[in-house]
């Protein structure tokens, strides 16, 4: 499974329709300072609602929706991410799906909402659809600029060997393991 395609509605910078394409294996996004890398990856945690541990670069919500001094700010910022599921690593019996969020501005506050392929879904069933497939928001599918240098100088050796076998998909075994030997 990996992403296909990003989708930015009003989010941050990217005050139009704007569509990013992402290939399997490695894409690299270079451009100058402030041209709005981050703001992808913001993208990536606010649409996947991963945003608890990690922090998005936004002090509330509302601060995603596009804002420039020119003109009045839209009411609403969406970000669409389409997986490609392929190799069916997400329960989903297609071989793409979509996972939007929209934030939604009104005089009495803001709203959030979250979608399916277009369908209204809760957060849960969000995360419950990418834990599925590896995807969760304590995991190391996004790293974070902190996290390099929590991993490489704060973290005790133990604790660094812990997250390898994480993501090695060797933790799971160990707890198997640890399970039938109690048997
Ligand atoms: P660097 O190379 O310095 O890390 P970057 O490419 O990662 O830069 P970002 O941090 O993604 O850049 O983008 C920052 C830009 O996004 C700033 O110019 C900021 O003004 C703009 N920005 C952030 N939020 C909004 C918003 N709500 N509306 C309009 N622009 C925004
Ligand atoms: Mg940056």
């Amino acid at each position: 499974m990996f992403i296909k395609e990003i989708e930015f509605v009003n989010f941050k910078s990217f005050g139009k329709r704007v569509k990013i394409p992402f290939y399997e294996g490695f894409t690299a996004i270079s451009g100058p300072n402030g041209s709005g890398k981050s703001n992808i990856i913001d993208g990536i945690l606010f649409a996947l609602g991963l945003s608890g541990s990690k922090t998005m670069r936004a002090e509330k919500l509302t601060d995603l929706i596009f804002n420039d001094a020119k003109s009045k700010q839209p009411e609403f910022a969406q970000v669409t991410i389409t997986f490609d599921n392929s190799d069916r690593k997400a329960p989903v019996e297609a071989d793409e799906f979509e996972i939007s969020r929209k934030i939604k501005q009104t005089k009495s506050g803001y709203y959030s909402y979250f979608y399916f392929n277009g369908k209204a879904v809760s957060l849960t069933e969000v995360h419950e659809l990418l834990g599925k497939a590896g995807v969760t928001p304590e995991g190391y599918n996004v790293v974070m600029q902190g996290d390099i240098s929590q991993i490489t100088a704060k973290m005790s050796p133990t604790e660094r060997r812990k997250i390898i076998d994480e993501i090695a998909g060797v933790s799971e075994f160990d707890e198997k393991k640890q399970k039938s030997l109690a048997e």
